[in-house]
């Protein structure tokens, strides 16, 4: 099958990999340029819909910043180096590092936009299975661990995340999230804001219960502040009313869930009035909201990073779902839903580390003692584990597609602490903040240089849709792609020399395990293939998926080759119950109230009495950015200062804190000066900073983010905090001081 034929006219259709709205574009190409860019309305998704960051896709393909070549570092310098002698250096760091420290001594971090890419949401798993490394750090742990760990207990699978059906519920309540800055996320949805409207015209509603009155609240039906950290105690008190008026139905799932009497034992104390003072809700809004909830038609409760990202991430998190069981919104149209991707990913196999039994604090690190959970330790104990001597200080880090310099909470003592390594090896297309401490920086392809074919954020898509799009630019003879890169670098880390690597060998050796584990036979299928790869691969997911052909099996079933025939995209449906389906517990039910979760009540209780001494700051998204990326791109970050510190008018006016003056921010991890903005969005007593900025380091070669640095809110982050229930960091609730910096 040749997938890399341009179409006619030479307009190119493609999936912008940036997010989960997953957006078609239209690409009209001269020669080696976009010339013209627009949304394909008749995308089978997306519709026409597109944020302004996959406008300017053609412009980040054309970044001279953007690294096209390895770099080695030599001294303070860098120099390119070809892909032949960049590989040798990663030989001998991580050789050297093998030899002297032992395999304990290397460890990797994996970055956010590793999902989004092609090749390396493929391929992350072989570079872990290659590498054996013991410890591997994730921006997990800064985003959405706690969902992960809420869905393992309650459902059996850490990555079968339950998404909202937004394009038919009548009710959506949306906790911590900001679909439009974020465009969705554990949620894939186009055009979220246009779902809003559209539940408002067939006689619905749509409330956001935020510290922030945000572009979603605007446009929502109803804002509902709350005081950050709390969300947990607000939800309890939505189960107690649920109980206490008799409005909890667990319809035809009653058969199938535990934890019903524990839930409302545990609600029974947190009633709206007793949790009315700490939330800053009122009581009678609480009792209401609950009583919507349960009337609706039907209602979807959604709660995204506010939730995660605190001090009750694990605990928000699952009471968010069990929300949704309680009035029998959950498994079934306009409620929470689980996704029926068409390419299976390689997230949703079960993962063998599980095969015998789920148990958490199999290991813990050196330094802080924190035990691991689903595998994954705080990202913040990275610094001390790199700066701390002794047996089993990380002496080698391989990043992949990260930037733990500015998103890793307590950033400063990670700046500080990536300099002492003997050894780093970043898999990036930018010499960024952290990137800038490698000693060999190997870059992957640009988006529009390699094909695309989303299937992990699927699992949590609002329809079976799937778009495949081929490359439109060829890349540079010669160059590798990323999950070469991935593979080479897994077996280096792995103990294996260069020599030893036979790339075609091991993914072969790769597919026929996956291909096995979806019940086909490698050995038939292998010789149908002409390449290797991801697209390889993609195929096989797409055959052995519920929609696929399954080689011959299921005539008329979906194939990659179907895709390419459809470059609009192919669409099976709405979502279908599958809860019964995946549900993979050891009691085969729904855990509603998992014990490691519900140890959790007491500390929420003392909450309730913990009185709050300062402002609390929380973070916040902007829609032309993302995370600490796409900063280098003049379109989207020309206009007025974004990076700036929003506090209410009551908090503002008894401090002196006067629209565009610089204040000083100081909490117990550190202090940054940044210009305020006064607005009332802030609810009184919280004050909030974008995440993802901070570009003023020497040694960056980001020249237009230079120019728009702004400050980096992780310095602000505690290391130390974390949701004890699944190691995620607490970046939302900080207490801090704020003062005019004069
Ligand atoms: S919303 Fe924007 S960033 Fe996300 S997929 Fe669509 S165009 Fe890309």
């Amino acid at each position: 099958m040749d997938t890399t034929t341009p179409a006619a006219r030479d307009v190119r259709y493609r999936t912008c990999p940036l997010c989960e709205a997953m957006c078609g574009l239209e690409l009209e190409i001269e020669g080696d340029r976009v010339v013209r860019l627009r949304p394909d309305d008749a995308d089978v998704w997306s519709k026409g819909y597109v944020c302004p960051k996959g406008a300017i896709l053609p412009q980040l393909h054309a970044d001279p910043d953007r690294l096209r070549a390895p770099l080695i570092r030599d001294g303070e310098a860098w120099r390119e180096a070809t892909w032949d002698e960049a590989f040798r250096r990663c030989a001998e760091l991580l050789g050297g590092v093998l030899a002297r420290h032992g395999k304990t001594a290397i460890s990797a971090y994996i970055g956010n936009p590793t999902a989004h890419n092609f090749s390396l949401a493929r391929y992350v798993g072989l570079f872990m299975g290659l590498s054996q490394l013991p410890v591997i750090y994730s921006a997990g742990t800064v985003d959405q661990w706690p969902k992960n760990v809420s869905c393992m207990l309650m459902y059996g699978h850490m990555w079968w995340i339950p998404t909202p059906d937004v394009q038919r519920t009548q009710y959506w309540m949306i906790l911590g999230g900001n679909p439009q800055a974020s465009q969705g996320s554990l949620l894939a949805c186009p055009d979220l804001l246009g779902e809003i409207d559209r539940i408002r015209a067939r006689g619905g509603k749509t409330v956001v219960v935020d510290p922030r009155r945000t572009g979603t609240a605007d446009r929502a039906d109803e804002w509902v502040a709350i005081v950050p950290g709390t969300d947990a105690a607000f939800l309890l008190a939505i189960c107690n009313v649920l109980f206490a008026e008799s409005l909890v139905r667990l319809g035809d799932l009653a058969d199938v869930v535990n934890g019903v009497d524990e839930i409302r034992a545990a609600a029974s104390d947190f009633t709206p009035e007793r949790v009315a003072a700490t939330c800053r809700i009122p009581a009678d809004t609480i009792r209401r909201l609950a009583r919507e909830i349960a009337a609706a038609p039907s209602a979807a409760v959604y709660g995204r990073i506010g939730l995660c990202n605190q001090e009750f991430g694990t605990l928000a998190s699952a009471l968010v779902d069990v929300v949704n069981f309680l009035t029998g919104n959950f498994d079934r149209p306009g409620g929470l839903m689980f996704g029926k991707p068409i390419a299976w990913s390689v997230n949703s196999l079960p993962n063998p580390e599980f095969a015998s039994g789920l148990e958490f604090g199999r290991w813990k690190t050196r330094v802080r003692g924190a035990a691991e959970i689903l595998g994954q330790a705080p990202l913040s104990c990275m610094a001390e584990e790199i700066a701390t001597p002794g047996e089993g200080q990380i002496k080698a880090l391989i990043t992949i597609a990260g930037n733990p310099a500015i998103s890793a909470p307590d950033a400063g003592r990670l700046d500080e602490a990536l300099p002492q390594l003997e050894c780093m090896i970043s898999v990036d297309n930018y010499l960024n903040e952290t990137t800038r401490h490698a000693h060999v920086i190997l870059p992957g392809l640009s988006p529009l240089e390699q094909p695309h074919f989303d299937d992990l954020i699927t699992m949590w898509a609002v329809r079976s849709a799937g778009n495949y799009s081929a490359p439109v630019f060829p890349p540079v003879p010669g160059r590798p792609a990323e999950w070469e890169i991935l593979l080479k670098l897994g077996a280096l880390a792995g103990g294996m020399t260069l020599e030893q690597i036979d790339v075609g060998a091991i993914d072969d050796g790769y597919f026929a395990a996956l291909a096995m584990a979806q019940g086909v036979d490698a050995a038939t299928i292998l010789p149908l293939y002409e390449g290797r790869g991801p697209e390889r691969l993609l195929d096989l997911q797409i055959r052995s998926g519920p929609f696929g052909d399954r080689y011959g099996e299921r005539p008329g079933g979906l194939t990659l080759q179907s895709f390419v025939d459809a470059p609009h995209g192919i669409d099976m449906g709405p979502l279908v119950p599958r809860l019964r389906e995946l549900l993979a517990t050891p009691s085969g039910k729904v855990e509603l109230a998992h014990g490691h979760v519900m140890a959790d009540v007491p500390r929420l209780r003392a909450r309730l009495d913990r009185p709050v001494q300062r402002l609390l700051l929380v973070s916040r998204r902007h829609l032309r950015s993302n995370n600490s990326w796409m900063h280098n791109l003049e379109p989207l970050v020309r206009g007025r200062d974004r990076c700036t510190l929003l506090v209410h008018p009551d908090d503002a006016r008894p401090r002196s804190l006067a629209d565009g003056a610089l204040a000083r921010v100081t909490s117990e991890a550190g202090t940054i000066l940044v210009p305020v903005r006064v607005s009332d969005e802030m609810m009184p007593g919280v004050v909030s900073l974008p995440h993802g900025w901070g570009h003023d380091k020497d040694g960056i070669r980001l020249g237009v983010a230079r120019r728009h640095a702004g400050v980096n809110s992780n310095i602000l982050s505690p290391g130390r905090l974390v949701d004890p229930l699944s190691n995620n960091a607490v970046v939302n609730g900080i207490e801090v001081e704020v003062a005019p910096a004069g």
